[in-house]
C-alpha cells in the first residue's frame, strides 16, 4: 500500500530540509506518493496569494501533509500562511517534542518533554486593528471548547506515551478571564486523569524553570502565544531549532513541520540542519501507524548524531544538508 501525502516545500531553507526528509522517508521502506503543492512568499506572483486553494484541497483530500517553513513578513504584508492553514483546517493541537540527543552540544543531556500548544485561538486569532495613528488593539480569544479539547489532547498524549506529569502554563493572575478560563478548563480535564500528576505554572516562572531545571518537566500544555515562545526557548536547550520537530493535528487532517522558520537570510545553501524536518517525518510515520519505519529512521538519526562524523554547522560540524541526510540513510538498519 502507498500513502498519498501532500508535500509543501515552503520558503527559504524549506525546500532543502524537506527534500532531505523526503529521501530519508522514502528509504524507510514506506511507500509514499507525494503530491507537491506550492505555498508561501515565492508563489504570490504565480497565484496572487501565498496560500492558493489547491493547497487546502490537497490536504483535505490526502489528510496528511509534510511541510517546510513559510516566511511571514514582519509588521506588514500578508497574514501568516502557517496560522491560516492551522485555523482553516482546525488543526488545534501543535505538538512539539523536545529531546536531548547524545552528540548534540547543549547544556543538558536529559531533557525529554513535549510542548502541547493550543493552535487556533489566543492572540493569533488575527483580530487586530489600528485605532487612529497612535494606538492599536489585538483581541485575545479563549474559548471553553478549544481549551478543553487541547487539555484532553495533552492528557491523552501523556497517557499514551506513559508520561507522568502535565503542567499547564498560563498567566491567569493578570488575564483573569482569558487565561483564567483556559486554566479552569485544564483543571477540570485533569480530574479525569488521576493517575497523571497535574501542576500549574505561571508563564514567566515557567521560562525560568525551563532554563534551570528542564528535566523536571514532561508534558506542558498552554495557549498559542506562550507555546510559540516557549518551544523556541526549549529548542535552545537541546541544541537549537535545527533538531526540534512538530505536528499540527486536528480531528481530520494533520500537517507535520519542523518548529523552525525559513531562516531566509541566515544560512547559505546546503547548510541547514534537516534533523527537525526528518523527525517531523518520523512523527508523521507514527501518526500513519508505521511505527517500525518510524523507529528505523529515528534510530538512524540518533546514531548519526551520536557518532558525530556527519554534522551540520549549527551542531559544530561541517557537513551539508544533503550529506547529513545520506548519512542517516546509510545508518538505517
Ligand atoms: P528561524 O527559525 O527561521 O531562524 C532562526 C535562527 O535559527 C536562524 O537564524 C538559524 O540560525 C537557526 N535555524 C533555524 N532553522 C535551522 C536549521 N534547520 N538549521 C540550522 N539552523 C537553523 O526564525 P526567524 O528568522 O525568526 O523566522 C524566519 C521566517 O520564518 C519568518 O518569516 C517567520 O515568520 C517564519 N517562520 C515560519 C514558521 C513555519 O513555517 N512554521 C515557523 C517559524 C518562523
Amino acid at each position: 500500500m502507498a500513502y498519498n501525502i501532500t508535500l509543501i516545500p515552503g520558503d527559504g531553507i524549506g525546500p532543502e530540509v524537506i527534500k532531505a526528509a523526503r529521501i530519508v522517508l522514502e528509504a524507510s521502506g514506506v511507500k509514499i506518493n507525494w503530491e507537491i503543492v506550492e505555498a508561501g512568499e515565492e508563489v504570490i506572483q504565480k497565484f496572487g496569494t501565498p496560500l492558493p486553494n489547491y493547497v487546502i484541497d490537497s490536504i483535505k483530500k490526502n489528510k496528511v501533509a509534510l511541510k517546510g517553513p513559510i516566511t511571514t513578513p514582519i509588521g506588514t504584508g500578508f497574514r501568516s500562511v502557517n496560522v491560516e492553514l492551522r485555523q482553516t483546517l482546525d488543526l488545534y493541537a501543535n505538538v512539539r517534542p523536545v529531546k536531548s540527543y547524545k552528540g548534540v552540544p547543549s547544556r543538558y543531556s536529559d531533557i525529554d518533554l513535549v510542548i502541547v500548544r493550543e493552535n487556533t485561538e489566543d492572540l493569533y486569532a488575527g483580530i487586530e486593528h489600528k485605532i487612529g495613528e497612535d494606538a492599536a488593539e489585538s483581541i485575545k480569544i479563549i474559548t471553553r471548547k478549544a481549551s478543553e479539547r487541547i487539555a484532553r489532547f495533552a492528557f491523552k498524549l501523556a497517557k499514551r506515551e506513559e508520561r507522568k506529569k502535565v503542567t499547564v502554563v498560563h498567566k491567569a493572575n493578570i488575564m483573569k478571564y482569558t487565561d483564567g478560563l483556559f486554566l479552569e478548563c485544564v483543571r477540570k480535564v485533569s480530574q479525569e486523569y488521576p493517575e497523571i500528576v497535574f501542576e500549574e505554572m505561571i508563564v514567566d516562572a515557567m521560562s525560568m524553570k525551563l532554563v534551570q531545571v528542564p528535566n523536571n518537566y514532561d508534558v506542558l500544555v498552554m495557549p498559542n502565544l506562550y507555546g510559540d515562545i516557549l518551544s523556541d526557548l526549549a529548542a535552545g536547550l537541546v541544541g537549537g531549532l535545527g533538531v526540534v520537530p512538530g505536528a499540527n493535528i486536528g480531528d481530520k487532517e494533520a500537517i507535520f513541520e519542523p518548529v523552525h522558520g525559513s531562516a531566509p537570510k541566515a544560512l547559505e545553501a546546503n547548510t541547514a540542519n534537516p534533523t527537525a524536518a526528518i523527525l517531523s517525518g518520523v512523527m508523521m510515520l507514527k501518526y500513519l501507524g508505521e511505527s517500525k519505519a518510524a523507529d528505523r529512521v529515528e534510530k538512524a538519526v540518533v546514531k548519526v548524531l551520536e557518532e558525530g562524523k556527519y554534522l551540520t554547522r549549527d551542531l559544530g560540524g561541517n557537513n551539508g544538508t544533503v550529506e547529513y541526510a545520506k548519512a542517516v540513510i546509510d545508518a538505517m538498519e
